[in-house]
């Protein structure tokens, strides 16, 4: 299997017979980000969805792929599992053809968390037969025209990554990190690996970097003393964006009202400026 990321076609091909990598066989994407971290929890998910909010807001046409098989949770973050009957799966195995989710604000969503009967079955499969679910929910997908689709991928340097490194036509990955040392040590694998696999990295958001105070405004790192530019250095990667505890996020999150708390929030504008400017937009 060949590796996009040394195709002089990356992104552009449409063509399956050519190409040795990956292409949907339903639609046809401008531009695939992916957005990853060396942990779980530190908040990839809320990074890809917050993206996907703002790009969507811009007036771009937006999908997401849930990359993270074994914990999926993009549906929760968009508040679409009641959802989960409009995800329509036609013909079986080499045949097969999904209709994604669309969010209230039209963002097309595909996770594996659509497709189980409860929203709590495990995925309890060995990493090839993971890996060949999740490479046929990007080709086998409907997506229709697509500006960005963005891929929360799985957490760390596994099977899965790796697979989505080598075979999908990524233009580029967004580091997510958290103010820990431990964490930083962990990403900067992703990060090393991501440059082995000659992927261009836009950047790191700094997620849970601080909380405001609600009496004085101060902005209070709970988890570092060194600063947000300082953790970026190590990494060696630009600072997209430092993101605070937002619990507003998390309620409306639960509301089912993320996407209009994002369209408004000004936490987030910094974020989307620093993408804009990287990646030429
Ligand atoms: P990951 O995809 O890295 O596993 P998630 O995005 O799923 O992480 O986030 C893990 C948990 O932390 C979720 O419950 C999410 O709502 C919460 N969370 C993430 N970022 C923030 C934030 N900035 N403020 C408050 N809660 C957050």
């Amino acid at each position: 299997m060949g590796n996009c990321n040394s195709c002089s076609s990356k992104g552009k091909c449409s063509d399956n017979s050519e190409c040795a990598g990956l292409v949907p066989k339903y639609g046809k994407i401008k531009h695939i980000i992916g957005v990853i971290s060396g942990k779980g929890g530190v908040g990839k998910s809320t990074v890809t969805g917050i993206l996907a909010v703002q790009l969507k807001k811009l007036g771009y046409k937006v999908g997401v792929l849930d990359g993270d098989i074994t914990g999926p949770s993009m549906p929760r973050f968009f508040g679409i599992n009641d959802k989960r009957s409009e995800i329509k799966q036609v013909g079986e195995s080499e045949n097969v053809k999904f209709t994604p989710v669309e969010t209230s604000k039209g963002i097309k969503v595909m996770s594996l968390n659509l497709l189980t009967e409860e929203e709590e079955a495990p995925v309890i499969w060995r990493g090839p037969v993971i890996t060949g679910v999740l490479k046929q929910m990007y080709s086998d997908t409907e997506w229709g025209e697509l500006d960005y689709l963005l891929i929360d991928m799985p957490p760390g340097t596994g099977d899965i990554a790796l697979t989505i490194m080598q075979e999908v036509p990524l233009e580029g990955m967004i580091i997510v990190s958290t103010p820990q040392e431990m964490v930083s040590m962990i990403v900067k694998k992703v990060v090393i690996m991501a440059q082995k696999m000659k992927i261009g990295l836009i950047g790191v958001v700094e997620n849970m970097s601080y909380v405001t105070c609600g009496k004085c405004g101060e902005k209070v790192r709970v988890f570092s003393k060194k600063s947000a530019e300082e953790q970026a250095g190590y990494l060696g990667l630009p600072l997209l964006a430092e993101m605070p505890i937002d619990l507003d996020l998390v309620e409306n999150m639960e509301n089912g009202n993320v996407e209009d708390y994002i369209s408004k929030c000004e936490n987030y504008e910094a974020f989307l400026d620093n993408f804009k400017s990287k990646v030429g937009i």
